[in-house]
């Protein structure tokens, strides 16, 4: 059990009816309030500031096993504690400047971890390599944020500010800067949060038994008659250390069917989400992907072309090289071609060794684009009208962008959703 703020410490020696030694562990018995022993264990006391949250913190070690651990909650409460929010103590932690916003999410994607290569990543975050390569690009970027600002307010010097200050130039190693932190930031939130995987095709080519194979058991019903997968089916499945959740959708096809319409509206919106999109084709069936492509209306950026049923045809398992559209030749029924076809989606949505990533989420990459516009918006401002008003606008709102992510710049709504989401006693 761990108790913080002001009064922790009094608790503690109430609870265990004596006083106890600082950073050392002691071992002692604990009480309720009609000095009845509940059990005995480890008693631990961290004064402030030197502690997880900057408050006084106490730790009782007992027995545990639910009515112990409940009785020892309230010798606690009815000294005058009371039960934790989800993820109090980390919001404590980050309001008491023990730790910065992106640690303090760090801390719930650490426990949170599904893979080892996520938690090593998240450990990462939270000792601070996000929060630094952050804080250095900060720097950079409101120095050259004063600089133009300082020439705006004394415009006689103005003719030559941008050439000596060398501002156009010092803008484009900021946005290159913020490219490389970007392509990390997306490596790490593929760790973090998982990847979405869209199977589409027409009815009977094989995508349920596809998504049997990838997930290594049987989920989908497959059947043989066509417009069966009514629903959308998604389940989880790790690749790699990666999360990958992957989405069935129903055949999409023309129909009259009520229900079929249905799955097929729900279809489209997965497929509008996805992070990648896997065209499953038949082998057997000629039929050029192209059409596929236009019939399926499918976007084609996040597009792969998979050919199953190749055991049925004289093709080859594997990746296609010379096609305009990546295609990977499988056959679900034999499982060939199916580890190629793994590879494949891993390398296609970015994902590369895990060489010194850090955890990261949606809302970072959101936060770092919206910086990179901004960015983007100065250089061109600058670059037509020589207008440093509008630049130092762009380079203020980017600033605030990078203070969003470790919460220099944040907001009661955000920090909620944030810390709703950690689990009690964390
Ligand atoms: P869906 O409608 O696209 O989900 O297709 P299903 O997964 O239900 O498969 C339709 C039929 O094709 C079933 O009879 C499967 O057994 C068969 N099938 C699926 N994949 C293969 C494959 O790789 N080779 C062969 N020969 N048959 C397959």
């Amino acid at each position: 059990m761990r108790i913080s703020g002001s009064r922790a410490l009094e608790i503690l020696s109430a609870i265990c009816k004596r006083d106890v030694r600082t950073r050392v562990a002691t071992v002692t018995q604990f009480f309720d309030l009609a000095d009845h022993p509940i059990d005995h264990g480890l008693a631990l006391a961290f004064p402030a500031p030197r502690s997880f949250t900057g408050e006084h913190v106490a730790e009782l070690h007992g027995h545990g096993g639910p009515v112990v651990m409940d009785m020892l909650l309230s010798a606690a409460i009815e000294r005058g504690a009371r039960l934790a929010r989800p993820g109090e103590f980390t919001e404590r932690a980050y309001l008491n400047g023990k730790m910065d916003l992106a640690q303090a999410e760090a801390v719930a994607d650490l426990i949170s971890s599904r893979s080892k290569a996520a938690a090593r990543s998240a450990l990462r975050s939270l000792s601070g390599s996000f929060s630094t390569r952050i804080g250095v690009l900060a720097k950079e970027m409101l120095e050259l944020r004063i600089y133009v600002e300082g020439a705006i307010d004394f415009p006689e010097d103005d003719i030559d500010f941008l050439a000596e200050g060398r501002v156009s130039e010092r803008l484009e190693r900021l946005i290159g800067s913020l490219d490389e932190l970007l392509k990390t930031a997306t490596q790490g939130a593929i760790l973090t949060e998982g990847i979405t995987l869209v199977l589409a095709g027409r009815p009977n080519v094989g995508k349920s038994s596809l998504l049997n194979r990838l997930l290594g058991f049987d989920r989908a019903i497959v059947t043989d008659t066509p417009g069966t997968t009514r629903d959308v089916l998604a389940e989880m499945m790790d690749l790699d250390g990666v999360p990958v959740r992957v989405v069935d959708t129903a055949g999409l096809r023309t129909s009259g069917d009520e229900i079929e319409r249905e799955g097929m509206r729900r279809a489209r919106a997965q497929i509008d989400e996805a992070d990648r999109i896997l065209l499953v084709r038949d082998a057997s069936v000629p039929e050029t992907v192209a059409s596929l492509v236009l019939e399926q209306s499918l976007a084609t950026d996040r597009l792969t072309v998979v050919t199953n049923k190749v055991d049925l045809t004289s093709i080859e398992s594997g990746e296609v090289s010379d096609g305009e559209l990546p295609e990977v030749c499988v056959s679900a029924l034999t499982g060939a071609g199916i580890d190629v076809l793994k590879r494949h989606i891993l390398w296609a949505v970015g994902h590369r060794e895990d060489a010194g990533v850090f955890s990261a989420r949606r809302r970072h990459l959101d936060a770092l684009t919206r910086a990179r516009t901004s960015l983007d918006h100065g250089a061109r401002a600058l670059a037509e009208s020589g207008a440093g008003e509008l630049l130092a606008d762009d380079l203020r709102r980017a600033h605030d962008q990078l203070g969003e992510i470790v919460g220099t710049i944040s907001s009661n709504a955000l920090l909620g959703e944030i810390f709703r989401r950690f689990c009690i006693g964390k």
